[in-house]
């Protein structure tokens, strides 16, 4: 017999995005998938055992973009006018202190465990630093970035310049990159408030560092020919010009973009993904044709502020814009079909977490970030196909367990590395002294 640290027995698993297997058992030791398959208890002896009857495991959903410090905007951005960006979010992110990032770190770590979010990238905040080691903590696997711009007119907290900005993400780095399940991207917070000099040096720094970069790309019509206006050419042309367009970028949103951009996307590699809820108010890409290209395409919440942090949410409107937009109107019913979400949030997640091969798929070799599915229960069972229940039917509150890195953080829903009722109690506090 050899020694694992756990071993999930017979249960239902969704080894990728689209293969399901049923009795099926998982031997886990150092954060890694030893072995998958049948009947594994007379071969590994696990120092913990998780009964796997009634649920089904898969590998843990990514968030492939996040904002930490707006969690304490929940509930007071929708129906609001646009452009949000500049009425609500940055007069707001302007007045973040360490003890605010901690508590939004705090809400949206336990929001994600809660939601079954296993990975997330943040798209960049500020006071990381705090972030960083509250996220430590829970042992969720994330990409943290630092929001970086330098145009002028910015509130006094939150003004910088272009070596001063990059400055930032430069001690997160050194600090917070693989210190356990952390990474440390650079990042541009829209083409619009940075100037080349920080473009190029956050490209220059990103390529040093062999780490990602990334930006808000391509959401608004106003963004994209504020950028036409100043550069004569489309925002991705304009990276291309500057050098920072290869597979270490992940363009956000990436919603409005010309034949000529998504070849650039495609010849240089990079990675985008979209946020659904918060794009219906702005355009709808063209995910079939990305997609059939071989684009990388996650998916993203764009944070707690838009509809909260749960990807099932997410699966589901993405899903039913795709029909209305690219189906309906060729006939098309499949356009996005179940394991073509399951494989943008999954796979698309792990690109944008730069761990192609070793994250998206439950697999001998892979690492062990997985979760479980309550499927006795009375709205997700008896069902005749289980891969179309979960996406239609399941929602946050059927993730059962949470393993990452193979630490379980979550056991029959009880969060085991952060104190839920003690978080609950001190962002209820907050929001209740809001505007006192
Ligand atoms: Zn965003």
């Amino acid at each position: 017999m050899a020694a694992c640290d756990l071993l999930i027995k017979n249960a239902a698993v969704l080894k990728d995005y689209e293969t399901l297997e049923e009795n099926v058992d998982i031997a886990v030791s150092e954060g890694v998938i030893r072995e998958i398959g049948k009947g594994l208890g007379e071969k590994w002896e696990a120092k913990e055992v998780l009964s796997g009857k009634g649920k089904l495991f898969m590998p843990g959903l990514i968030d492939s973009h996040m904002h930490t410090g707006q969690q304490l905007l929940k509930g007071l951005v929708l129906d609001a006018k646009p452009i949000i960006w500049t009425r609500i979010m940055l007069p707001f992110e302007s007045t973040l202190t360490p003890e605010k990032m901690r508590l939004s770190a705090q809400a949206a770590a336990l929001e994600m465990i809660k939601c079954g979010t296993t990975g997330f990238v943040d798209a960049g905040s500020y006071f990381m630093e705090d972030a960083a080691a509250v996220y430590g903590e829970s042992g969720l696997r994330g990409a943290l970035s630092y929001s970086t711009m330098d145009e002028e007119g910015l509130p006094a907290s939150i003004a910088m310049d272009a070596e001063g900005a990059v400055k930032r993400t430069d001690d997160l780095f050194d600090h917070f990159h693989h210190k356990g399940n952390l990474k440390v991207y650079y990042s541009l917070r829209a083409l619009n408030s940075c100037s080349n000099k920080l473009v190029e040096l956050a490209a220059k720094k990103a390529e040093e560092r062999e780490t990602m970069l990334q930006a808000h790309m391509n959401e608004y019509m106003g963004e994209v020919s504020g950028i036409v206006k100043r550069e004569g050419m489309r925002p991705y042309e304009y990276l291309e010009k500057m050098g920072a367009l290869g597979s270490h970028f992940l363009g956000a949103h990436s919603l409005i973009l010309t034949e000529a951009e998504i070849e650039l996307i495609k010849e240089r590699g990079v990675r985008v993904c979209h946020c659904p809820f918060s794009n219906c108010g702005k355009a709808v890409p063209d995910t079939p044709k990305l997609l059939e290209m071989g684009i990388p395409v996650g998916m993203g919440t764009d944070g707690a502020a838009h509809g909260g942090l749960s990807l099932w949410n997410e699966m589901k409107i993405f899903r039913s814009i795709m029909n209305i937009y690219h189906g309906v109107p060729n006939g098309n019913p499949k356009v996005m079909p179940a394991e073509r979400l399951f494989q943008i949030v999954l796979e698309g997640g792990a690109a944008a977490l730069g761990e192609e091969g070793s994250l998206g798929r439950l697999e001998a070799g892979y690492k062990a970030d997985m979760i479980s599915i309550n499927m006795d229960q009375p709205h997700l069972c008896p069902t005749g196909n289980k891969l179309h229940t979960l996406l239609e039917c399941v929602n946050a509150g059927d993730v059962w367990d949470m393993i990452v890195g193979g630490r379980l953080l979550m056991k029959n829903r009880k969060v085991l590395s952060l104190d839920e009722e003690r978080i609950m109690y001190e962002s209820r506090k907050y929001m209740e002294a809001r505007g006192q």
